[in-house]
């Protein structure tokens, strides 16, 4: 347990603010309903007599409707409405609420990353936002903060050696089940099984959302005073966010596999490499762009390449890759430790060593590969099971080098991903405030998660990106219209 992780054991507080909010009373909706002609029309807000109200109440039920209950959408919601608890806040989610929460991490969810304490470097593992995200972004809720707001409210926490932060658990539902009730308790309402479909901007600076139940064929038309459209990578708040003026960046996968046609690669299925260093070529990119180079453990599938290096270069090249119809060159060396020079004379002294031995049966140790990798070089460079180290020249000796530090794959497709994938491309960054996450073309517009042209590469990156986005709008939020509420006070008790 690292030192970090020590510190969220202390702090651990179970349910304290929690119990503090399932006191307050939960208070009505008070959204303006339009009913269209010929549209069935539903809503399940509650609604009080305008005349049994106070002009203060009137004041206090101002409206966010968060579209989308992920992660940035429902951290945003309770953060809103925690800090303006007489804000009506309302998560509409067309599906079941933290879907993806629920099955990321391989049903551990990696929560977010314990290894990057400056930010600085937090954001170079953003492919799209590394600049962007230099900024006040996560010095505004940075990952301390989101493990301490986890920690706070029970959910024990643990950083593993590559920094990834899981919860004790090893149980997404203990995640999904803290933000649930933490938005109850909270007083945010939750409504799931309804999409919203349209927005628009009315002239009073309000938005008109029309939302949709499908299964019952009913249309809900709701006015709300501040919109998080927070919708993930759903073509659906894309459109939602072109009616209301803003451009959409195409969007491509990002975090894949690569496919490669090579059956006696992948008859190795399963063989891990702990450290590699693998290039990417692409024929339309000319120029050397340091990403497409990473160091680390690679991983063969039945499909070609996987492990965290082949994800990063996914991330890294995604746009180009769709570009090229995921075709290119995959150089890896996979003895990144040792010089040529080096490795040559290492096999020439294992030769001189070990004449007698099959040249598949022994493999320098110093080497540190397996078995069937070792036979799959030789395989290569034509060095058949019975051939005595004796025999090979010192040609082949040169090739076997040359072929480990400098071995070319051609990619030839995108395979999948099951444990993360999430798309490159939506709103861009520079449409939005960051440091409040508001629309800068829309006043009370607000954007948070992968709706963004924000992606991470996997380690937790993602939903850091969504805890900060969601945490900064709802504070965004709830701030102004704690203002409009006191601002309302006021001129109440001058009357
Ligand atoms: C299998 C898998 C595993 C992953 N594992 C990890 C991981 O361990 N760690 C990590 O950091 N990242 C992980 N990711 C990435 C991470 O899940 C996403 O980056 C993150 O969920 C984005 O959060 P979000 O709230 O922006 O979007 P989402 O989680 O996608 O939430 C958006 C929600 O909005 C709803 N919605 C969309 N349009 C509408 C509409 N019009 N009306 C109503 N509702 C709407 C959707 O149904 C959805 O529930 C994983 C992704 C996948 C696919």
């Amino acid at each position: 347990m690292s030192f970090s992780l020590a510190r969220f054991f202390l702090h651990l507080r179970l349910g304290v603010s929690s119990n503090t909010a399932t006191t307050r009373t939960r208070k009505s909706f008070g959204y303006l309903l339009l009913a269209p002609k010929a549209t069935k029309f539903t809503t399940t807000a509650i609604h009080k007599d305008k005349s049994q109200k106070s002009s203060e109440e009137e004041e206090e039920e101002k409206l966010l409707v968060v579209v989308g209950g992920g992660a940035a959408g429902v951290y945003g919601a309770i953060r809103a409405k925690t800090v303006a608890p007489n804000l009506n806040v309302l998560v509409i989610e067309k599906g079941k609420l933290l879907s993806k929460v629920k099955i990321s991490g391989g049903g551990r969810c990696n929560v977010t990353n314990g290894h990057c304490a400056d930010n600085l470097v937090l954001a170079d593992h953003y492919p799209r936002g590394n600049k962007e995200l230099r900024g006040s972004f996560f010095n505004m809720h940075g990952p301390v903060d989101t493990m301490s707001w986890f920690v706070d409210r029970g959910v024990e926490l643990k950083i593993e050696d590559d920094g990834r932060v899981f919860p004790v658990s090893n149980n997404s539902s203990s995640v999904v089940d803290c933000l649930i009730s933490e938005a109850k308790c909270r007083g945010v309402s939750l409504q799931t099984g309804k999409a919203v479909t349209g927005a628009s901007a009315s002239a009073s600076g309000k938005f008109l959302l029309k939302v949709e139940k499908r299964t019952l064929n009913s249309v809900e038309h709701v006015e709300a005073d501040y919109l998080l459209i927070a919708s993930g990578s759903s073509l659906q708040g894309h459109s939602l966010a072109l009616r209301l003026g803003h451009s959409i960046i195409d969007p491509v996968p990002s975090l894949f596999t690569f496919k490669i046609e090579d059956s006696q690669l992948t008859a190795l299925s399963g063989v891990t490499f702990s450290k590699v260093v693998a290039k990417l070529k692409l024929e339309d990119v000319q120029r050397n762009i340091p990403q497409l180079t990473q160091v680390g453990p690679m991983l063969v599938t039945h499909w070609g390449l996987s492990g965290p290096a082949i994800l990063r270069l996914s991330a890294w090249g995604a746009r180009y890759l769709y570009s090229s119809g995921y075709k290119g060159k995959l150089i890896v060396d996979f003895v990144p430790d040792l010089h040529i020079e080096d490795l040559k004379s290492m096999l020439s002294q294992h030769k001189n060593r070990f004449p007698k031995q099959k040249v598949h049966n022994s493999c320098p140790t110093e080497l540190g590969l397996v078995k069937r990798f070792w036979k799959y070089i030789l395989d290569h460079e034509g060095l058949v099971g019975d051939t005595l180290w004796a025999s090979v020249s010192n040609n082949s000796l040169v090739s076997v080098a040359r072929l480990l530090k400098h071995c070319t794959f051609e990619v030839k497709g995108k395979g999948q991903f099951k444990d993360e994938f999430v798309t490159a491309g939506g709103v861009p960054l520079s449409e939005i405030h960051l440091n409040t996450m508001e629309s800068r073309i829309q006043p009370n517009l607000y954007f948070a998660g992968e709706v963004l042209n924000v992606d991470g590469v996997t380690g937790g990156f993602n939903f850091q990106n969504a805890w900060s986005g969601g945490y900064i709008a709802g504070t965004s939020i709830g701030r102004l219209a704690g203002n409009a509420n006191l601002e309302g006070a006021i001129r109440v008790n001058r009357v």
